[in-house]
C-alpha cells in the first residue's frame, strides 16, 4: 500500500526532496489529486507513466507556482496568457503553449507544446515552493480510470506501489480536472471543459472556440471513453428513470437527484442540484457506486447545460461511453 501522510511542513519537505531526487509523489490539488515528478527530469517522467500505465503519447500538465515559473516551461507568453493568469490563477485553468527545450520530452509525449497550470491548493503550492521548480503531474489514477478526489482514492488506484508517498490534503474542492485551453494556435480552443467555463474565458479574452467533440482534438485526455467506472454506466433522462429502473432485472446503483424514485433493492446515491456541489461529489459517487459491485450504474442526467454543467456533462458522457 502507498504511504499516506498528513500534509504538513515536514511531510511536504520530504515530498519535495523525493521529487528533487527524481522520484514520484502524489499530492492534492483543488481539481483532483496528482502524481507528480520534476518537469525537467526525463527518468522521473517515465516513472509516472509506468505507475499510471499511461500511454506514452498522453502529455502531463506542468504545475507552477506563478507566472514567473510558467515562463521556465513555455515560450510565447503573450497578453492573452497574462490576462488569463491574472484572472484565473491560481486555479483550475490549464494553458497549452509551445514548450521550452528543458521540459523533459517524455513528460509531454514528445510534443512541441506543453500544458501549464498554477494550482490554488495550499499543499500543492507549498510543495512547489519547497521544490522551487515546476512539477509535472497527471491525475493520480490508473490510465482511463476515475480521477481521485481524496487521498484514499489514490491508495485504491496504486495498492501495489508500497513506496509511493501520498500527501493527504482533504477532498479536492473542485473535483473535476482543469479546463484545458490551447493557446498555441491563433484562435483559442478549449480542449477539455472544466470549472473555468467558456463564458468566463470569453469575458476575459473573447473569441474562444469549444468543439467539445470527444476524440476530435489532438489532446489524448479528451478521448470519448475516459474517467470510467468499472461497472457499465448509463445516462438516463429524468423522465425515463422510473421506467428504466423497472426494466432492470438485477439491483443497480443510481446517481439520482431524487432518492425517493429509486426503490429497493436498487441503491440511490443522492446527487446535489448545485453544479459546484455536484462536480465536487461526482467522482467520489462513481467510486461509491462501483464499490457496490452492481453490473450497472444509472446516472440521472442533469437537465441544465450552461456554465459548470458543461464540464459535468462532458465527464458524464465519457464515464458512460
Ligand atoms: P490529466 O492531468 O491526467 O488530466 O491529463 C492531462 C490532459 O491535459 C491530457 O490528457 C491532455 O488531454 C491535456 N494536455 C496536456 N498537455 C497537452 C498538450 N501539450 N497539448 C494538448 N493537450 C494537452
Ligand atoms: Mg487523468
Amino acid at each position: 500500500m502507498p504511504k499516506v501522510v498528513k500534509a504538513d511542513s515536514q511531510s511536504i519537505k520530504k515530498a519535495a526532496s523525493i521529487l528533487r531526487d527524481g522520484g514520484v509523489v502524489a499530492f492534492p490539488t483543488e481539481t483532483v489529486y496528482g502524481l507528480g515528478c520534476d518537469t525537467f527530469n526525463e527518468r522521473a517522467a517515465l516513472e509516472v507513466y509506468r505507475i499510471k500505465r499511461r500511454p506514452s503519447s498522453n502529455p502531463l500538465i506542468a504545475h507552477v507556482l506563478d507566472i514567473a515559473m510558467a515562463k521556465r516551461v513555455v515560450i510565447g507568453w503573450d497578453v492573452r496568457c497574462q490576462k488569463l493568469a491574472e484572472e484565473f490563477w491560481p486555479g483550475p485553468l490549464t494553458i497549452v503553449l509551445p514548450r521550452r527545450a528543458e521540459v523533459s520530452p517524455s513528460s509531454i509525449g514528445g510534443r512541441s507544446t506543453v500544458a501549464v497550470r498554477s494550482p490554488s491548493h495550499p499543499v500543492a503550492r507549498q510543495l512547489l515552493e519547497s521544490l522551487g521548480s515546476p512539477i509535472s503531474a497527471p491525475s493520480a489514477n490508473r490510465s482511463g480510470r476515475i480521477s481521485p478526489t481524496r487521498a484514499e482514492h489514490v491508495v485504491e488506484e496504486f495498492a501495489e506501489e508500497p513506496e509511493l508517498l501520498v500527501l493527504e490534503g482533504g477532498a479536492s474542492e473542485v473535483g473535476l480536472e482543469s479546463t484545458v485551453l490551447d493557446l498555441s494556435r491563433a484562435r483559442p480552443l478549449i480542449l477539455r471543459p472544466g470549472a473555468v467555463t467558456v463564458e468566463m474565458l470569453n469575458s476575459v479574452i473573447g473569441n474562444v472556440s469549444e468543439p467539445f467533440v470527444p476524440g476530435q482534438t489532438n489532446s489524448p485526455g479528451t478521448s470519448a471513453k475516459h474517467y470510467a467506472p468499472r461497472a457499465r454506466a448509463e445516462l438516463v433522462e429524468p423522465a425515463n428513470l422510473e421506467r428504466r429502473l423497472q426494466s432492470c432485472p438485477d439491483p443497480v446503483a443510481v446517481l439520482a437527484f431524487r432518492a425517493e424514485i429509486v426503490p429497493a433493492p436498487h441503491v440511490a446515491i443522492v446527487m446535489p442540484t448545485d453544479p459546484r456541489e455536484y462536480a465536487a461529489k461526482l467522482y467520489d459517487s462513481l467510486r461509491q457506486a462501483d464499490s457496490l459491485e452492481r453490473q450497472l450504474i444509472l446516472i440521472e442526467k442533469p437537465s441544465e447545460r450552461a456554465g459548470l454543467w458543461a464540464a459535468v456533462h462532458d465527464r458524464l458522457r465519457r464515464a458512460t461511453a
